[in-house]
């Protein structure tokens, strides 16, 4: 891989990788743009096949980051980072303090937060060493699980979306087919079931399925037959990749609006959707739930405040169908041109002279006087 030619192509700011023998860390932190504030994305720790395959993924994760934050309004960047190793075997609190005393070297620039194949443990022992961690403990002003706020906010979304497809915003009027009955979906289900919705749900782990039917009378389907529900709304909640060209032929419902991140295989695939009449609702937008909650750690965690502003996830949504209808483009474009647009402005309006950077030059040159002198 030519790395300096990807980073420019993908427009990565900084790439760090940090490595300490004695507690067996290799790990690699990718920001990739910080022009609305310091990047914020997980921790994900994978027993990569080649160190090339971290590289990957980390360029990968911290672009959406950028792209997730800056179209949800946040005054954040995009980074990610990753940690190599087998979480089932090779987590030790000296791995997870060392990677937490070297992000801490970062100046404030990368902050770090659970993700695949971390947990909140994990960021407590970040926590001893750095404070640019989100996702620890309810004891240190953190926020907890944050599924619900995801669901949360995908129900924020659907409801922009029936507005735009039937004029109402009612789910309790409308049907789901819910792909993945884990975290987020098991909160989709409840939420939409309260509403007075008529919910099918599918998992690969038939206990989870049956707990959601047990306690909200959802109708179970196989994972197979989900894609060919008769439903209004397809949401998955489970997988990447899943509109395909596959399941694309198959699909008759109206809306796609769920959790799960990369929905789409390719960006092409989402274009498809559209020619077939299906409202998509862009992936990292509608399930930006959980960003906004952990980002309000930053300031004091503070629940009422998490909850109004995941609610803002129907307007965000509905800018999207705005801006997509106005430029005649797909949805996952007007989001991508949504976050782009944000970035650029934002930029601009850093540039004028501020009194935070005349402090740091004051500092300067008394600092360089005291030398001289
Ligand atoms: P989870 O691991 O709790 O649940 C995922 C569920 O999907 C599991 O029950 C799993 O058995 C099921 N599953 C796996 N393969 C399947 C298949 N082929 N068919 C049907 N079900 C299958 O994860 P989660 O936290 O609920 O997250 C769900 C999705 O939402 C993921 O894509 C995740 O990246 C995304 N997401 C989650 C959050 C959050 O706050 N948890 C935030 C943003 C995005």
């Amino acid at each position: 891989m030519n790395l300096f030619q990807k980073l420019e192509g993908m427009g990565h700011e900084q790439v760090v990788f940090f490595q300490h023998k004695d507690s067996g860390l290799k790990a690699i932190v990718a920001i990739h743009n910080t022009a609305l504030g310091p990047a914020l994305g997980g921790l994900r720790m994978w027993p990569y096949a080649s160190d090339d395959d971290a590289v990957k993924d980390v360029l990968r994760l911290s672009r959406g980051m950028t792209y997730k934050a800056a179209v949800s309004g946040l005054n954040l960047g995009g980074g990610k980072a990753v940690l190599i190793g087998d979480p089932a075997k090779d987590k030790s609190e000296g791995l997870f303090r060392a990677f937490g005393r070297f992000i801490g070297s970062l100046g404030g620039r990368y902050i770090t937060a659970e993700d695949v194949g971390t947990t909140v443990d994990d960021m407590d022992y970040i926590y001893q060493e750095t404070d640019r961690v989100v996702g620890v403990h309810r004891v240190h002003g953190g926020s907890g699980d944050p599924s619900p706020f995801t669901a949360f906010g995908t129900l924020q979304g659907i409801k922009a979306c029936l507005q735009k497809k039937y004029g109402h915003d009612d789910p309790g009027k409308a049907s789901f087919a819910i792909q993945g009955a884990g975290s987020v979906g098991y909160y989709l289900a409840k939420f939409l079931s309260e509403a007075g919705a008529k919910v099918f749900v599918c998992d690969i782990n038939a206990e989870r399925v049956q707990h959601i039917v047990d306690e909200f009378g959802a109708e179970a389907v196989s994972t197979d037959q989900i894609y060919d529900v008769d439903a209004n709304v397809f949401a998955p909640c489970a997988l990447g990749g899943v509109i395909n060209e596959n399941t694309l032929p198959r699909l008759k419902f109206d809306i796609v609006a769920g959790s799960a991140n990369n929905q789409l295989e390719t960006n092409d695939h989402g274009t498809a959707l559209e020619e077939r009449g299906i409202l998509y609702a862009p992936d990292y937008a509608i399930n930006a739930g959980g960003l906004m909650n952990v980002a309000i750690e930053l300031q004091g965690y503070d629940r009422d405040r998490a909850y109004r502003m995941v609610s803002s996830i129907r307007d965000i949504i509905s800018r999207i169908f705005l801006l997509a209808e106005r430029d005649g483009i797909p949805t996952w474009q007007a989001a991508d041109r949504l976050a782009e647009e944000r970035i650029a402005m934002i930029s601009k309006v850093k540039i004028p002279y501020t009194k935070r950077f005349k402090d740091r030059l004051s500092g300067r040159r008394s600092h360089t006087t005291e030398m001289m002198g």
